[in-house]
């Protein structure tokens, strides 16, 4: 089996690209942020207190995390429900992105990462897959962009959405999560050593899935 890492800060358009490049393939595509986003939606309605370690441990316990494919689109199943539909939302993401720090919230999905490539030809998305959940991925691709490209992406997804959009405040929000997720103890957002850099400020979505499937060429097939 082959896997793809490819690993960035938010909003650098990973789950887009990863996507494409998956289709390309016939690989499948995982997005790990979803697994993240389900246990924090757990964590959210189940009040459980992230900074309690004994309560989040008894919480981890208690969540059993699966995917399964709808028409090529990933699936998160939660304690037997599948939670896809409430996993973009603000609140969500906000509390992964704290919770997913803590030591037993990345060990529950773990395993689970391994074990899907192992059993798959995959691209899987994330922010430790290449340096940590894959260290022998064929190939890594460390995907990112200036924050002011990146904000102004999510500002123009939200406003073609029809939603309010503050440019300030994305930009901010950006930053503090790339802040958390390179500053933490565990697992911290980085560039894996063997990874290719691929900054896409001055790229189209074609032009870097075209980058990423030429740097798959060189290295498998
Ligand atoms: O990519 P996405 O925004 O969906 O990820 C949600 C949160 O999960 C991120 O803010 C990040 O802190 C965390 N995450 C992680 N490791 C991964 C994927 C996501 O820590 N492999």
């Amino acid at each position: 089996m082959a896997s793809i890492a490819i690993d960035g800060p938010a909003g650098a358009g990973k789950s887009t690209i990863a996507k494409r490049v998956a289709k390309e393939l016939d690989y499948i595509y995982v997005d790990t942020g979803a697994l993240y986003r389900a246990i924090a939606y757990y964590l959210v309605n189940n009040q459980v207190d992230i900074e309690d370690e004994k309560a989040l441990t008894a919480a981890c316990e208690k969540i059993t995390i699966g995917i399964q494919y709808e028409n090529d689109a990933q699936q998160v199943i939660l304690n037997g429900e599948n939670v896809t539909p409430f996993l973009r939302t603000e609140e969500t993401g906000n509390m992964a992105s704290k919770s997913s720090a803590k030591a037993p919230v990345r060990a529950a999905l773990l395993d689970l990462q391994r074990n899907i490539a192992k059993e798959y030809d995959v691209v899987m998305d994330g922010r430790d897959i290449g340096t940590n959940v894959l260290p022998n991925a064929e190939v890594k691709i460390y995907l990112t962009a200036s924050s002011k490209e990146r904000a102004n992406r999510r500002y123009k997804e939200l406003i073609e959405k029809g939603e309010k959009a503050d440019f300030d405040k994305i930009e901010a929000d950006i930053i503090e999560r790339d802040e958390r997720d390179m500053n933490r103890a565990i697992a911290p957002l980085k560039q894996a050593e063997d990874a290719v850099l691929v900054d896409s400020s001055d790229m189209g979505i074609e032009k870097v899935v075209n980058t990423i499937l030429a740097i798959v060429k060189d290295k498998i097939k």
